[in-house]
This record gives C-alpha cells, structure tokens and sequence, in this order.
C-alpha cells in the first residue's frame, strides 16, 4: 500500500523528520503514537502534500506511484484520506455539497461519471447509518459552529462516503474527549477491509482501547525508534515516553 523510505522532511529550514522507514501493507492498522513536538503532524502532514513541507531525502512509495511527486489532488484521486485535509469552515457551503463534490473530484480523477443524484443519496444513506451521521449536519454550512465531536463525526462520514484506500487520521493533541474517541474508533472499525489501510496518528494510548491496531510505532525526534503490537501501547501507557528514551540513550 504505501512504503516509507529514510524520509527525511521539515519546515522552514527546520528538519523535524530524521529518516521515516514505514511499511503499511492491505488490511493493516497502523497507530503512531509518540510525545509532544516528535514529529507526528509533520509526517501526517507530508504525506498529505502539505506544501509549506519540504522533503529533503528519502520516498514515499503509494500503490506504486511517487507519492511525493503527486499534488495533494492527485494523492487524494489516488485513494489516500487525510483527515485534517478538510477542518475549515466555510459559511454558505453545505456539508453535503462539500461532500458531493469530493466524492465527484476523485471519481473525475479516475474517469469515472460523476453519482447523479439518486446514487449518491442511496450511497448517503448507507453511509450515514453505519457511522450514525446526523442529518441536520449534513445541510449545514461546512463545520460553521460545529462542536469538536461533531467535527470529528463529519470528517469520518467524510471518509465513509470517500472508501479510500489509505486514510491517515491525526488526533492532534488537544480536544480529543472520551466522544470523539469513540466516533474515531468506530469510524475506523466499521471502515478497515482486507483492500484498505489505516494510519492512525494519536499522543493517545486511551483511542488505542477503542481501535485494536496491528502495529504501534513510536516516533521520538523524527524516527520511529521502536515497533510492536498493541501491547507496545499498553507498555507506553504505564512507563510514559520516557522508557522509550531510557531504552535508547543516544536518541537526543
Ligand atoms: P507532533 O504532532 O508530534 O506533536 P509536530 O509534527 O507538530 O509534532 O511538530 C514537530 C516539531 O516541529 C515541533 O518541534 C514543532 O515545534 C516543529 N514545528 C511544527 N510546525 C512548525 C513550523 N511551522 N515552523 C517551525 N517549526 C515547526
Ligand atoms: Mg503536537
Ligand atoms: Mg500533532
């Protein structure tokens, strides 16, 4: 699905990623846990195609395309899902359209006609009973007042109604309460198949409760410093980041 080789990336002349090496193969969970300032968004953020981001070394293999090489459209038409991609609000959009227009893009991206209108209602609907997607969201203006929660429940019905093939999701630090977690996790639940992978980018040991990852690594200064199973985020949860740092003294 998507190969991370010796990434090495940062922000204005600042280098943050110090040689990513990822494998994340169909069917997979991987959860990248990590400390404050270690670099998660930024990974996140360079595979999105965010373009204040500069690569400076290494390659990101997706489906078998230069990922790097490809605009955040294309990486997007090519079935990656990156959930902060779409946090803004924008008064006078509804949701919905938003939505529409999304699933459109990427069904243009591959030459497919676009849903006519009773498609894509049948596949709303589908869509908006499995993640338990309130209607009356769906016809408001795109994320104009919506709570933290419900946020989080549009940008998962987002990616319900986009079926990606990779979806990198980052908890970012703050806000994520106990609802939130368990739309996530639901979310992802419901989504994962034997012909998708997702990333799940959290400082949160507690969303890993909910979603049973195949893979936890831990990322510490820019690398990923240790991999395991889901017990790895039960370990962090009791030693805290620290025992990583013990465990490697050289890692500063
Ligand atoms: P995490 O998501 O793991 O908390 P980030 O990827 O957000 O970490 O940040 C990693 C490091 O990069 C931090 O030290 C942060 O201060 C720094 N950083 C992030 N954005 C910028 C920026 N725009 N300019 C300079 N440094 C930045
Ligand atoms: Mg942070
Ligand atoms: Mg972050």
């Amino acid at each position: 699905m998507i190969k991370i080789k010796n990434l090495h990336a940062g922000i204005e002349g600042k280098q943050i990623l110090n040689g990513i090496d990822l494998d994340i193969r169909p069917g997979e969970v991987h959860a990248i846990m990590g400390p404050n300032g270690s670099g998660k968004s930024t990974l996140a953020s360079v595979l999105a195609g965010r373009e204040d981001y500069e690569v400076t070394k290494g390659s990101v293999e997706f489906l078998g395309r230069d990922l790097l090489e490809l605009k955040p459209e294309e990486r997007a038409g090519e079935g990656l899902f990156l959930a902060f991609q779409y946090p803004v609000e924008i008064p006078g959009l509804s949701t919905i359209n938003f939505i529409k227009t999304a699933v459109n893009e990427v069904r243009k991206y591959k030459g497919q006609e676009p849903l006519d209108a009773v498609a894509f209602l049948k596949l709303m609907n589908e869509k908006m009973a499995l993640m338990n997607m309130d209607k009356t969201l769906l016809s408001r203006s795109l994320n104009e007042g919506f709570s933290g929660g419900e946020k989080k429940r549009n940008e998962i019905f987002q990616m319900a109604m986009l079926q990606p093939k990779l979806a990198i999701l980052d908890e970012t630090d703050s806000g994520l309460d106990i609802d939130a977690i368990r739309i996530v996790a639901n979310g992802v639940n419901k989504l994962k198949s034997s012909d998708n992978a997702i990333l799940v980018v959290t400082h949160y040991q507690r969303l890993l409760d909910y979603i049973v990852p195949d893979f936890v690594h831990v990322l510490y200064n820019g690398r990923i410093v240790k991999s395991g199973s889901k017990e790895l985020a039960l370990e962090l949860e009791e030693k805290g980041y620290d025992f990583i740092k013990n465990e490697n003294p050289t890692i500063n």
